[in-house]
């Protein structure tokens, strides 16, 4: 047997993450590996700390890149703040609410669930009216930009409703991180994490979290040693910490450090705020050339999310077929619908790098070639150029 290397083709990618890598933060990633306790691997994971802190726009000492992908960040806040026994109030809205209950209940914890159509925003009256009838809920959690839908959620205003009810948050930032408004300290939020590989572009597998000094003390006061041992930011804090003297934990993923760097310098030379303006600029553009062909969003206008569009598909047309046709024929990655929306829904991201002009263009020109006769034909691509000259 003679297996050769691995040599991917290039694509484009326009669905719920991975987005499209920059070439400067893929070569960041092939640099020469070095300890992870080496003085010069120590301070770059120092510099990481720092831009993070400006992403997430926070003081908070305690704000790090988890090594492992979104869902052990999801993990790493659910085993340190919730104990056995406690209650947490989960909003559900698309998919990841679903994971951040499978968390809550298997720490042998409550979830009281408050459940909103896919697609909606979760409604901070009902979050309310949950908080009023469980006075000793410990934890309100929540996801704020939902991938699965293209919803957008009020974290601000869920924030401070937690805190009026003396509650903690866990706010799932996963796809908003770099792409959309998000205020950690402002927003008062205790328990945050991310990705890389959404609006940072950056490759997949690490999920950069931040803590609240009130979070810490309750991690630091509790009855019950946290469940997992690798996510235990008790221990975790030793590596990650302020002080010279770390402790070995685990390998950190030095290359993949590496590349995030990167893509925080990358970040903080475009500026947070212009970031966020660029993907709501590049969103109006695609969705004026989606809805000239005559497709429509699934949420309502206020709530959609700009780096992720889920639009319905047109009548009698295959779903598997086309994303097949766009990936195969176009070199393009368009998302599917995920659970009740399967079949039904596309999702189309522009997050990160992939949040450009020419992949408008050719996500527009793709679907017009495959589609044919089911949508409006010639006029997608002139209504996006229109928004994006204008
Ligand atoms: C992608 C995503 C996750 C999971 O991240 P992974 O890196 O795939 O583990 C969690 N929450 C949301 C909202 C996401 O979009």
């Amino acid at each position: 047997m003679s297996i050769s290397s691995f040599n991917p083709p290039i694509r484009t990618l326009m669905g719920p993450g991975p987005s499209d890598v920059h070439p400067r933060i893929l070569e960041a990633m092939s640099r020469p590996t070095i300890g992870h306790l080496d003085p010069l691997f120590v301070s770059m994971m120092e510099e990481v700390k720092i831009m993070l802190q400006y992403a997430f726009q926070t003081k908070n000492e305690l704000t790090i890149p988890v090594s492992a992908p979104g869902s052990a960040g999801m993990e790493t806040c659910f085993v340190n703040l919730v104990e056995p026994g406690d209650k947490v109030i989960v909003c559900q809205n698309g998919v990841f609410g679903g994971r951040m209950k499978e968390n809550v209940e298997r720490i042998g914890a409550t979830a009281i669930m408050i459940e909103d159509e896919w697609g909606k925003a979760v409604d901070c009256n009902k979050v309310e009216d949950a908080l009023k009838a469980n006075p000793d809920a410990k934890v309100l959690a929540f996801v704020h930009a939902e991938t699965s839908t293209g919803a957008q959620s009020d974290a601000k205003t869920l924030c401070a409703l937690a805190h009026q009810y003396d509650c903690l948050t866990i706010v799932d930032a996963v796809t908003s991180l770099g792409g959309s408004e998000l205020k950690v300290d402002e927003w008062e939020i205790d328990a945050i994490y991310s990705g890389t590989q959404k609006c940072l572009s950056c490759t997949p597998g690490i999920s950069p979290v931040s803590f609240s000094e009130r979070a810490i003390e309750v991690i630091k006061n509790r009855n019950h040693k946290v469940q997992s041992w690798f996510m235990d930011l008790n221990l975790v804090m030793g590596y990650w910490g302020g002080s010279a003297k770390r402790a070995y934990h685990h390998t950190a993923p030095v290359n993949a450090l590496y590349s995030f760097h990167e893509a925080l310098v990358m970040l903080q030379d475009e500026g947070l705020e212009n970031a966020w303006q660029r993907h709501t600029q590049n969103h109006l553009a695609l969705r004026a050339g989606l809805e000239a062909m005559g497709l429509s969003f699934v949420v309502d206008e206020a709530d959609r999310l700009p780096q992720l569009n889920a639009v319905t598909l047109p009548a009698g047309v295959d779903d598997a077929e086309i994303r097949g046709k766009l990936l195969n024929e176009f070199n393009l990655e368009i998302g599917a619908g995920l659970g009740a929306l399967a079949g039904k829904v596309w999702r189309i991201g522009l997050m990160g790098h992939s949040s450009r002009a020419e992949n408008i263009m050719l996500c527009l020109s793709a679907l017009e070639a495959v589609l044919g006769d089911s949508i409006k034909q010639g006029v997608a691509v002139s209504a996006a150029q229109k928004v994006l000259t204008a």
